[in-house]
């Protein structure tokens, strides 16, 4: 019997741990651990717990297609998890654990941990890089050193990505009969303490085929257009696909897979959509490769040296609530609190506004954003955190600082978006926004 450990990768097919355990065909059983205290610790948000054990219980029935029975182990932290997963294995007299890779130094750890104690008893452990398209360390310059700029990192992931043809794995094949039961997918767990909205199951429906569906209507009519469109929240010209690809109901290749089909010619791989989902495996390479990261160090040290970081509650907490008098920004903050996602754009607008102008630590907001958003992404949002404070991975030479009012203009000209969000009359600015942008260069010019 094969034992496979789901986490963020809630999904049968192109599933690489699941595949490769039902290919042996001994009959494989399945497991997910609820961890409420460790959601909480690691800043999850209610909508995104919520939606996570949404998509678990789809999962589960998916798998019970194939023949596998869903088994659901409860810990209080991560540390409980490779005794319990230890036992369940014994349990049912299994010879091999198979997991995808998760690339923050804390999830590898714990599974540092369950591979030493399952080797020590003899369970083969064989995990994969599903989550990423190109593994960490695989897209490197000619002196074989890791990019630390985007764009030659995206020419050479796409040189690579040509070259090697990577293809989402089909679903497994049925295993034969058994009697072992599936766990039941609980909801009352103690989840209460976790921050944000609750999840909205009309905006983000849980499971694989909504996903797909989504996935198809966005390549079918919104794909050509998103180069033009993809910058004005009003529009909804995204594929908001974020929540189902951070908990991994659908994969990267299978997202370039249907962008091929429905594609009339090869121009489909030069789409701004890839490029986005390059950033993605970006960060995820830069996390593994320069791992202080992991500890919310900013990949640029020399930079973030030069800023004091203002403490100020007051003016945190206007921003946290959108209530800074200036509108795009607390219409961003305001679609956040509603609905646990905010637009690209916006994401780079109250971050900037956040660290540059009211020169608020970008830990503060990056943390805010994991509490908040169903598509929270450790590697993700603190890449977009780093980039927005101009501590991280940025070609940029300047401290680029977005005019909230001039981005209101360029990418809500008609002020849709914001009414939208801002129904009730104008709040007075927290700030002046030509003295704070002084400041904040002033100090970024600091020797
Ligand atoms: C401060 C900040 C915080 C962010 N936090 C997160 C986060 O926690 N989780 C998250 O998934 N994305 C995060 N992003 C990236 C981006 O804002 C979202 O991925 C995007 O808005 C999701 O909407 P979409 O699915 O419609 O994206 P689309 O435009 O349709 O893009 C397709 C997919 O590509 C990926 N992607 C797109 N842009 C980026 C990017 N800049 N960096 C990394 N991946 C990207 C996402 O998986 C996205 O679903 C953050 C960006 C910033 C500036």
């Amino acid at each position: 019997m094969k034992l496979v450990w789901f986490r963020n990768d809630l999904r049968t097919v192109d599933n690489h741990a699941l595949y490769h355990a039902c290919s042996l065909g001994e009959g494989v059983i399945a497991v997910a651990a609820i961890s409420p205290e460790q959601w909480l610790q690691q800043d999850e948000a209610k909508c995104r717990v919520q939606f996570w054990l949404a998509n678990l219980q789809q999962l589960s029935k998916d798998l019970e297609k194939l023949n596998i029975p869903l088994k659901v182990i409860f810990t209080d932290s991560n540390e409980e998890i490779p005794e319990k997963l230890f036992a369940l294995a014994k349990e049912h007299a299994v010879t091999g654990l198979f997991f995808n890779k998760e690339y923050a130094e804390y999830e590898l750890l714990r599974d540092q941990r369950v591979e030493q104690l399952f080797g020590r008893n003899s369970i083969n452990c064989s995990s994969y890089d599903c989550d990423l398209v190109m593994p960490a360390g695989t897209i490197l310059n000619q002196q074989g050193e890791p990019y630390r700029v985007f764009t030659p990192f995206s020419r050479r992931w796409r040189a690579e990505f040509i070259r090697i043809n990577p293809q989402p794995l089909p679903a497994p094949a049925p295993q034969l009969e058994h009697s072992i039961p599936a766990d039941p997918i609980p909801y009352q767990i103690n989840y209460a303490n976790c921050l944000g909205a609750d999840w909205n199951n009309t905006l983000w429906p849980a499971g694989a085929d909504h996903a797909h569906q989504r996935l198809q209507t966005f390549v079918t009519t919104k794909l050509s257009e998103y180069p033009n469109e993809r910058d004005f929240p009003a529009l909804e010209a995204t594929s908001s696909l974020s929540p189902y690809l951070s908990m991994g109901v659908l994969s990267v290749r299978q997202c370039l897979a249907a962008l091929k089909t429905y594609s009339q010619d090869e121009s489909w791989f030069d789409n701004q959509w890839v490029t986005e989902l390059i950033w993605r495996e970006f960060y995820r390479h830069l996390l593994v490769l320069y791992p202080e990261m992991n500890r919310w160090q900013p990949f640029k040290p020399e930079v973030e040296q030069r800023i004091i970081w203002h403490q100020d509650n007051a003016l945190f907490n206007a921003w946290c609530e959108g209530n800074t008098g200036f509108p795009l920004v607390d219409a961003g903050m305001r679609q956040l609190l509603e609905t646990g996602w905010m637009h690209n754009r916006l994401r780079m607008v109250t971050a900037s506004f956040l660290t540059k102008l009211l020169r608020q630590d970008w830990r503060l907001g990056a943390r805010f954003f994991m509490q908040h958003l169903i598509d929270g992404d450790f590697a993700s949002n603190l890449g977009g955190w780093q980039w927005s404070a101009s501590v991280g991975a940025d070609a940029a030479p300047y401290f680029r600082i977005f005019n909230p009012l001039r981005q209101s203009e360029r990418f809500d000209p008609d002020n849709i978006f914001i009414k939208q969000w801002i129904l009730s009359g104008s709040i007075s600015p927290v700030i002046d926004y030509a003295s704070a942008r002084k400041l904040s260069i002033d100090e970024y010019n600091r020797s």
